[in-house]
């Protein structure tokens, strides 16, 4: 069988990983590219994926990084069934048609931007509200620890992951040309002892293993000192009459801080007169989806519900769901926590929050969830003085936390923890879902402690499995069809750049610092094309 790596690979969005064995073809995941230009292009290169020759997709959990190209897929031809757990199908609906919307928003933004300079404005988004909704007829929900046969020769399991409600790890058991062979899908692996999640299920055997790398090079501080920093962030901005605005997903994180907030409320370390707003109708929606599947949630929230005690409903939370909810929150005087999407703050409300409060001295932003890089929660966590929000600069004047004891992920020592728990001799394990440097480190680790062969595999690689024999790589570059032709290269340049040059007059006509940008990217291209020059 062969296994195509369509992203999450050396990066931490846009898991999907194509196996094709000789008798069906399938995804396990079809998440969205997130991060840089050049990353978030991918979303566009539908090629590789050749939607119309897929049989089934298996999803292992809702967030977009893992389900958010479904509504491309449909949109090119894709027609078969999608499994996933209950929970997870619920999730994804509401979490497809928010993309679906912020993508709309964004390309008729862009579209306005460009018209104004005098631009062609004919961007399309990534795909519609109508596009969204049709991935639903394609669900089909499956339960934890049930074993299911989506094609001849193929059977799968779920199993709970303990990272959002509904994740889960993918045993994959397939038979080709009568030997059979056992893959794992790690997805990604809960944090043990997350406040609403089970701790990540135990898997024993394998024959290969997928596993996310997340936070492959760093362990995460204890819950209590977590929650502590949390408090200290409302205490300050308490005190100067600041808002604690805390970007974080939709679904788990805004649960967990709202967990979280009942935990401080009842200590007294919550001001019973510091209300809290939870500013986004899919976190709403979601926080709804949650308390629908106790079973699903672990034992001590189950008591605390059946008692009664909702830990998702403080008494001071205010629920806003239109704009002007949302507008107001920023026109009031009073300290406030504020949690709004998304997690990474490159798109949504969180960002008009961004631009009132970052630059405010008394504020503090609280980062609770991982940053990718390229985004603007990154760079903030990163240090950076400035934020460009809606093509304004905004000084860095809050005070910053980065809470890594929420995550949802398992960090170093808890992955290493998880893999301890196959008992077998010749696991092959290939690292997805974390950069690079975090994969090497991790990979390192796991060749030491337990002596598994381990492969980072890269965007576009294709991997072969063969029963006995270790996997054969082919690299991305191998992939390509023949040699590469330098003469098309050189002629696609010369197009590009007589485009560029025939819109000199709209050029001219942009703003001073878009044209200095500009000017940038040009020097820039001018020395790769030394480069070449140089070197031939
Ligand atoms: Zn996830
Ligand atoms: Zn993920």
């Amino acid at each position: 069988m062969k296994i195509k790596f369509l992203g999450a690979a050396r990066t931490v969005t846009g898991s999907c990983f194509i196996i094709e064995t000789d008798r069906t073809r399938f995804a396990v995941d079809c998440g969205m590219h997130q991060g840089s230009d050049a990353i978030e292009k991918r979303n566009r290169d539908i090629g590789p994926y050749d939607p119309a020759r897929l049989d089934f997709f298996l999803i292992t959990h809702a967030h977009i990084d893992h389900s958010g190209l479904l509504p491309r897929m449909v949109q090119h031809g894709f027609a078969g069934p999608i499994y996933l757990t209950e929970p997870s199908a619920d999730l994804v609906k509401i979490l497809l048609l928010d993309s679906a919307h912020i993508q709309e928003v964004e390309t008729a933004g862009k579209n306005k931007r460009l018209a104004r300079s005098g631009l062609k404005s004919d961007a399309l988004p990534l795909y519609t509200l109508v596009d969204a909704e049709a991935v639903a007829p394609f669900l089909k929900p499956r339960k934890y620890d049930e074993f299911f046969s989506p094609a001849p020769g193929i059977r799968v399991r779920f199993q709970d992951a303990g990272h959002i409600l509904g994740a889960a790890i993918i045993e994959l058991f397939i038979e080709e040309n009568g030997s059979a062979a056992k893959l794992v899908f790690s997805g990604d692996i809960g944090r043990p002892n997350q406040l609403l999640m089970q701790d990540p299920s135990s898997v024993h055997q394998a024959d290969y293993l997928f596993m996310e790398s997340t936070y492959g090079n760093r362990n995460h501080k204890g819950e209590s000192e977590s929650l502590d920093e949390l408090a200290e962030a409302i205490r300050y901005s308490y005190r100067s009459g600041g808002k604690v605005v805390i970007p974080a997903f939709a679904v788990e994180r805004t649960q967990e801080i709202l967990y979280s907030l009942h935990l401080l409320l009842r200590d007294g370390r919550l001001p019973k007169d510091m209300p809290v707003y939870l500013d986004s109708p899919l976190a709403i929606k979601a926080t709804d989806i949650f308390r629908r599947y106790h079973s699903y949630l672990d034992g001590d929230t189950q008591e605390f519900l059946k008692n009664g005690e909702d830990p998702l409903r403080l008494p001071n939370l205010k629920l806003s769901v239109s704009t002007q909810d949302s507008v107001r929150i920023n026109e009031t005087e009073e300290p406030a926590v504020v949690i709004s999407a998304s997690g990474m703050a490159n798109a949504g409300r969180i960002k008009h929050h961004l631009r009132h409060n970052l630059w405010r001295p008394g504020a503090s932003i609280v980062f609770v969830g991982f940053q990718a890089e390229g985004t603007p929660g990154r760079r903030i966590v990163d240090g950076a003085k400035k934020i460009r929000i809606f093509n304004e600069d905004i000084a860095v004047g809050a005070r910053i936390f980065t809470i890594n004891g929420f995550s949802a992920h398992a960090g170093q020592d808890q992955l290493l923890d998880w893999l301890a728990d196959f008992k077998t001799d010749s696991l092959q394990v290939f690292l997805v879902h974390g950069e690079f440097s975090a994969q090497e480190h991790l990979a390192g680790l796991i060749r030491e402690k337990f002596g598994f062969p381990v492969t980072i595999p890269e965007y576009l690689e294709e991997i072969i499995l063969k029963a006995g024999a270790p996997a054969e790589e082919i690299k991305p570059a191998a992939v390509a069809a023949g040699p590469v032709r330098l003469d098309r290269l050189i002629a696609d340049l010369q197009n590009e750049l007589e485009d560029v040059g025939g819109r000199m007059d709209d050029l001219r006509r942009l703003p001073a610092d878009q044209q200095a940008r500009i000017a940038e990217l040009l020097r820039r291209a001018a020395a790769n094309i030394g480069e070449i020059r140089d070197g031939s």
